[in-house]
């Protein structure tokens, strides 16, 4: 009989073969990151035997932990720079997009509303030795501007259209991913900042909980 450890090893193994590599997600170290990160140690116990299913789930406050796809998807788009990158995430959640991000950037700022889910993914993420991780309880529709530029933004909730703060805070070159739609489907867009304009790009359509904040949805 393999030890626990060794089953979710396994099946972490073949969820980025059979759910992402196979979707063509290629970047080999945003598929390493997806390797390492024990997916399973961010999802509420009850649901531990799905951590590496094939959608996303239920992480309390009626919140989300997104697809795994969706979630190598995304890093991939940021296109983080190799060496000395900085990157802001706009609802932490679980913790589980954060601690992909931390392997592939110097260091990342993530921001979530909810204060119960901001201590528990930074409880979770200080565990695991992610110490180049700096969560913060409060609107990310406004970002983080002490530590712009960034690198890259990454929205992980559904904003009706961009914040504006957020195009302020990339740096030229540098993208920002983010589902912008409707509250019930969005479409998933990479905008790369340029010299005097951005680029838009649509992705796919997708479905997010919604960004609650000053340049987002209202609550409720
Ligand atoms: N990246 C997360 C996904 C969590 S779902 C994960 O891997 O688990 C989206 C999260 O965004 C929710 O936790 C929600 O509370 C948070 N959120 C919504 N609006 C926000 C805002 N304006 N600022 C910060 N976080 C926000």
């Amino acid at each position: 009989m393999p030890a626990k450890g060794d089953t979710f090893a396994e099946a972490r193994q073949r969820m980025v073969q059979e759910q992402i590599a196979a979707r063509g997600v290629r970047d080999p170290r945003v598929l390493e990151a997806m390797r390492s990160v024990p997916r399973h140690l961010f999802v509420p116990d009850e649901y531990r035997e799905w951590a590496y299913s094939d959608g996303p789930l239920p992480i309390g406050v009626g919140q989300t932990i997104s697809q795994p796809y969706i979630v190598a998807l995304m890093t991939e788009l940021l296109e983080i720079p190799p060496k000395g990158a900085r990157v802001l995430e706009i609802g932490t959640g679980s913790g589980y997009q954060t601690a992909v991000l931390a392997h592939l950037a110097d260091e990342v700022f993530t921001i979530e509303r909810h204060a119960a889910l901001a201590a528990q993914a930074n409880a979770r993420l200080h565990r695991l030795g992610l110490d180049n991780v700096h969560v913060r309880v409060g609107d990310g529709t406004l970002g983080w501007p002490e530590h712009a530029p960034y690198d890259g933004i990454l929205v992980t909730a559904a904003a009706p259209e961009m914040p504006p703060a957020l195009l302020e805070q990339v740096r030229i070159g540098g993208r920002i991913v983010i589902p912008i739609g409707r509250r019930g489907g969005q479409t998933l867009e990479c905008w790369t900042r340029r010299e005097d304009d951005f680029e838009r790009q649509a992705i796919i359509p997708v479905a997010f909980v919604p960004l609650v904040g000053e340049q987002g949805w209202s609550a409720g």
